[in-house]
This record gives C-alpha cells, sequence and structure tokens, in this order.
C-alpha cells in the first residue's frame, strides 16, 4: 500500500493531522496504529478539559485555533465533540501564584483571549464548592470547557473517513526507513510506502523515532484522575476549578467531582493502573480550597490513570530533522493534546503542503530546542 502521508497513531493527534492533511487536498493518507480502534492510548484516558488559559503564546494559539476548530466540529456532528464552555476559573492565594496569574492573564488578553479577573464573591457564586479563604486574585475564561474525549475521537475520525483517509488498525509499526524517494513503514508482514511519515505515537512517539535514528526527548509520565462519591448540595454546573497554589483542579463529574493533579515529580513509566498511593496526596492538597470534595467518599476502582506524553517544557515538538525532512515529528503534548489537536494538524497539513507552517510561528516547537538548550520560548506555568 502506498500513501502521500502515513501517519503513524490513531489519538486526537494523528487523527486531527489525518483530517487536516485530507483538508488541505492531500490525496492519499493513511493512519497506522496498533489498537484495534482509535483513541485506545492516552486520548481515551483524558479528562476532557480544553482551556486558552496558558502561560506561552504558542500554547494559546493552539488552544484558540483548536477550541474554536472543535465547535465548529461540534456542529457538523451533531454533537458529538460534546463541547460543553463551562469555563476554567483560576484561583491563585500565594504570592507567587498570583504573579504568575497575573503575567498569564496579560499575555492571554493581548492575543484576545476572554479573560476576566473574578472577585472572591463572584468565585463563590460560580463555584460553591470553593473555600476562597486567603484568596488574592482569580481569573475565569467563558469559552474555555470540556469536550468528550472518545465523541473527539469519534468525530475526527468519522470527518475524516467521509474526506477519504484510511484507518488500518491491529497493526504495530516496526521499522521506518528511506529508500530512495519514499519512506518504507515496516508493519509485520506488511511495508508501506509513503512520501511523508507523520510520528504522532503519544507516549511512545520516542520508540517510533528511534526507528529512523531520531532522538525525540518525549517521555511517558502517569496521571491519575479521582472521582468522588456523591457530594450532597453539590451545584448542578461548576467551572473547571483550578487552585494554583497547590495544582489541584476540580470538575463536576456524575453526582461527584473529579479531582486531577499532575504531580510534577512522576517518573517515567508505562505503568497505566491507578497509584492509590496517590490519594493520599491528593487528599493533602485539597484542604486548601476544595473542602466538600475532601469530605467525600472515594472508591479507587471508579479512579483510573493515563499517560502524559511529557516533555522537559511542556511543550510539544512539531518539526522535521534536517536531515530526514520526509519525517515529521508532531508528538509531546502532555496534558494538553486533545485541545491542541486541530491546531497541530493545520501546522503539519502546511509543513507538507507549503514546506513550512503559515498559520503558527512553530519556533518554540522546534526540536533542536533541547540539545541547544535554548527553552526561552517554552516557559509554561500553567501545567495541569
Ligand atoms: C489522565 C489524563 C488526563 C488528561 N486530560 C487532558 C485534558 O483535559 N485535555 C487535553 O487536551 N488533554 C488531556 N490529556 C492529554 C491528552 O490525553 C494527550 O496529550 C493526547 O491524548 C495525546 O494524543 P496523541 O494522539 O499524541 O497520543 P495517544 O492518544 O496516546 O495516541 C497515540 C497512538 O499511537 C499508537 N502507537 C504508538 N506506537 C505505535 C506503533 N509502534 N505502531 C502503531 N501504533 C502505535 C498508540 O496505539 C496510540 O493509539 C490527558 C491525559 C491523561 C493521561
Amino acid at each position: 500500500m502506498s500513501a502521500d502521508v502515513l501517519v503513524v497513531g490513531a489519538g486526537a493527534i494523528g487523527l486531527a493531522v489525518a483530517l487536516e492533511l485530507r483538508r488541505a487536498g492531500v490525496e492519499e493518507v493513511t493512519v497506522v496504529d496498533r489498537h484495534p480502534s482509535p483513541g485506545m492510548g492516552s486520548t481515551g484516558r483524558a479528562n476532557g478539559g480544553v482551556r486558552a488559559q496558558f502561560a506561552t503564546e504558542i500554547n494559546i494559539r493552539f488552544s484558540q485555533h483548536t477550541i474554536q476548530a472543535l465547535a465548529e466540529l461540534d456542529v457538523a456532528t451533531a454533537g458529538r465533540v460534546g463541547y460543553r464552555p463551562i469555563g476554567y476559573l483560576f484561583m491563585a492565594g500565594t504570592a507567587a501564584s498570583a504573579d504568575a496569574l497575573l503575567r498569564s492573564v496579560a499575555m492571554q488578553r493581548s492575543l484576545g483571549v476572554p479573560v476576566e479577573w473574578m472577585t472572591a464573591h463572584r468565585v463563590e457564586e460560580l463555584a460553591p464548592l470553593v473555600s476562597v479563604r486567603g484568596l488574592r486574585s482569580a481569573a475565569f475564561c467563558a469559552s474555555d470547557g470540556i469536550i468528550d474525549p472518545s465523541g473527539v475521537t469519534a468525530a475526527l475520525c468519522a470527518e475524516g473517513r467521509r474526506l477519504g483517509v484510511h484507518y488500518v488498525f491491529d497493526h504495530t509499526v516496526s521499522g521506518i526507513e528511506r529508500s530512495g524517494d519514499v519512506a518504507l513503514v515496516q508493519c509485520g508482514e506488511r511495508t508501506f510506502e509513503a512520501a511523508y511519515v507523520v510520528n504522532a505515537a503519544g507516549p511512545f512517539a520516542r520508540e517510533v523515532a528511534a526507528m529512523e535514528g531520531v532522538d525525540l526527548p518525549v517521555a511517558p509520565r502517569r496521571r491519575n484522575l479521582v472521582v468522588t462519591e456523591p457530594i450532597p448540595d453539590a451545584p448542578p454546573r461548576i467551572p473547571m476549578c483550578v487552585d494554583m497554589d497547590t495544582g489541584v483542579l476540580i470538575r463536576r463529574e456524575g453526582p461527584g467531582v473529579l479531582i486531577a493533579y499532575s504531580d510534577p515529580g512522576s517518573p517515567v513509566t508505562l505503568d497505566t493502573s491507578f497509584d492509590d498511593a496517590y490519594l493520599d496526596d491528593v487528599a493533602a492538597r485539597l484542604v486548601n480550597r476544595f473542602p466538600a470534595p475532601l469530605a467525600a467518599t472515594i472508591d479507587p476502582r471508579k479512579c483510573w490513570a493515563g499517560l502524559y506524553p511529557e516533555t522537559a517544557d511542556h511543550h510539544a515538538i512539531i518539526d522535521a530533522p534536517s536531515d530526514a525532512p520526509w519525517f515529521i515529528q508532531c508528538a509531546g503534548f502532555g496534558g494538553h493534546g486533545i485541545m491542541h489537536s486541530l491546531a497541530a494538524g493545520r501546522a503539519v497539513a502546511e509543513l507538507v503542503t507549503a514546506g513550512r507552517c503559515t498559520s503558527f510561528d512553530l519556533a518554540p516547537l522546534r526540536l533542536r530546542r533541547f540539545a541547544d538548550k535554548d527553552l526561552t520560548l517554552t516557559v509554561e506555568t500553567a501545567v495541569l
């Protein structure tokens, strides 16, 4: 089988890349995944948040583009994406958090993100589950919100299929090499030929890059999510509430809440089982702003974990090595791969069709930034 572009990975990133390639007019686009269906990697384990409230320009622009594109896809697929603009509320109690929030909001507003400052009184109205004790500042963006990760997968895949993307499941890529003008991609007994290969293998992207000798600094790190039993008198709707002092966030999930905290010290692992020890760590952090969830019962069987495809600066890599321009790396999206998926897709489609990306300045996402030790454009403080 031959393709203009072969995409490795049918998660949010690979599916969005394939869709955008077809939208840009690339004729033959094939997505290969080792799982029997799409979205069975990190994408299917995500929390489902989408937010433009980041600290760096590139992350904000990727979110703005993707949230808009997901909202449009939601309409086009009769609500399959499940976009609900419940807003994200960031709260700062310490001087360091308040300072970081001030700088982020200034950057967000300069790029047109409709973020508003909230008084403690407004915070209590928006999110009655929150304690505003010691609150210094709070910022809210109403167009941030949540999507359904499985719905996004289904919508991207259905739209791609409608436009002629080929999907090949149950096939593991085991080798990639260049032969003349084409790349040969080995999947067991089958060999695919393609002019371009896109590495969208999520937490396994380093492994896939290494098949062609490319060193891609993306590492899998476990991220746990906790779901509580019912919380009496919880308001039916609250925003995604982020306590910047402790890094904990909560949102409504059924009759309880979902709690997440991204431990910066979590080791590199492929283990996706829920870590019971995490519960004590989270409890210690809930005290600060979320007393009602702290008092709720938790059944660990209802909690889950997945892998963040992480980079050292919490920014993705979208680039091709200079000696292998046909092998585009599109990975390392950490905890924001779904909310950056369609922007990443657009960027890769432009690299393929025009040789450079005009919709975004991809300099912050270049591969060489790690080897060059130049992370000046990618200092992200809003890591959740
Ligand atoms: C607990 C948790 C909460 C999260 N919350 C959010 C959130 O709220 N919002 C958000 O935007 N993001 C969130 N994320 C992050 C998001 O899930 C990821 O950034 C995103 O799913 C990455 O997409 P991907 O396509 O790169 O990777 P994946 O979804 O992992 O897809 C990669 C695919 O590549 C395939 N693959 C790998 N190696 C091979 C091979 N050799 N051959 C064939 N196929 C291969 C895999 O089977 C997999 O299907 C969360 C993640 C976790 C774990």
